[in-house]
């Protein structure tokens, strides 16, 4: 017992106390809420200077800050945009967390149709649309919202669609060490419909393909007819 007391750090805890692993669970998730919660101390702590950008940005724009329903407008805005980029400071380590089980299931997995809105960055617009993901497991697998919850990480940034797309298939192939992870996704690009070409209806449509999906055509081809069929 000594000798395992003698170990510095979670490992010798985890070995000593039957209860470990519970109370390593407990040690996680204090950490996320202290991270939260800096977090949040952060972002309020860049308000006022966020906040003063918008009303410069608002004056130069030609209006009047003192009409009243500009007022709170300023403020507003800086925290709108602080929640649509929250995605830099979540990792999908983050999300996984207590999410990843073993499975012997080796067929494909397909969640389609996942919402996703972004705020493309050359033009501080939205795009919005839907993201398809497939995956082969390989042992593992995870809760289906999180693959859900792996797109609002990337998504909650200021992207571009096609980097957009290869985030999300890269950060689940990290996590899950899959056969294989496909990722659609089909968009529209407020930036193209409501300024310069305005092509109403011109949708966006990216993909990445990892593992078997690149290599094997059919498993692609199968991936593709499933996630487009209603
Ligand atoms: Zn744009």
């Amino acid at each position: 017992m000594n000798a395992l007391s003698s170990k510095s750090g979670a490992a010798a805890d985890f070995l000593c106390n039957s209860h470990g692993f519970s109370e390593l669970l407990i040690d996680a998730n204090k950490q996320r809420e202290h991270e939260t919660s800096r977090k949040e101390a952060e972002d309020k702590s860049r308000l006022p200077a966020l906040e003063a950008a918008y009303t410069c940005i608002l004056r130069e724009l030609g209006e009047d800050m003192d009409r009243q329903g500009l007022l709170r407008t300023p403020l507003r805005a800086a925290k709108a945009m602080q929640f649509l980029t929250k995605g830099y400071h979540e990792t999908v380590d983050d999300i996984l967390n207590n999410a990843i089980f073993d499975e012997d299931h080796d067929e494909m997995v397909i969640v389609k149709d996942i919402d996703m809105f972004s705020l493309c960055e050359h033009h501080l617009v939205p795009f919005f649309g839907k993201v398809h993901i497939g995956y082969i497991p390989n042992k593992k697998v995870v809760g289906l919202s999180k693959l859900a919850r792996i797109v609002e990480i990337y998504s909650r940034r200021l992207q571009v669609q096609e980097r957009l797309t290869k985030q999300v298939a890269l950060g689940i192939s990290e996590a899950l060490q899959p056969k294989g992870v496909a990722v659609v996704i089909e968009a529209v690009h407020m930036c193209m419909i409501m300024r310069g070409v305005q092509k109403m209806n011109s949708r966006t449509v990216t993909s990445t393909m990892l593992g078997v999906y690149l290599e094997d055509p059919k498993t692609r081809e199968e991936f593709l007819m499933l996630s487009q069929s209603n």
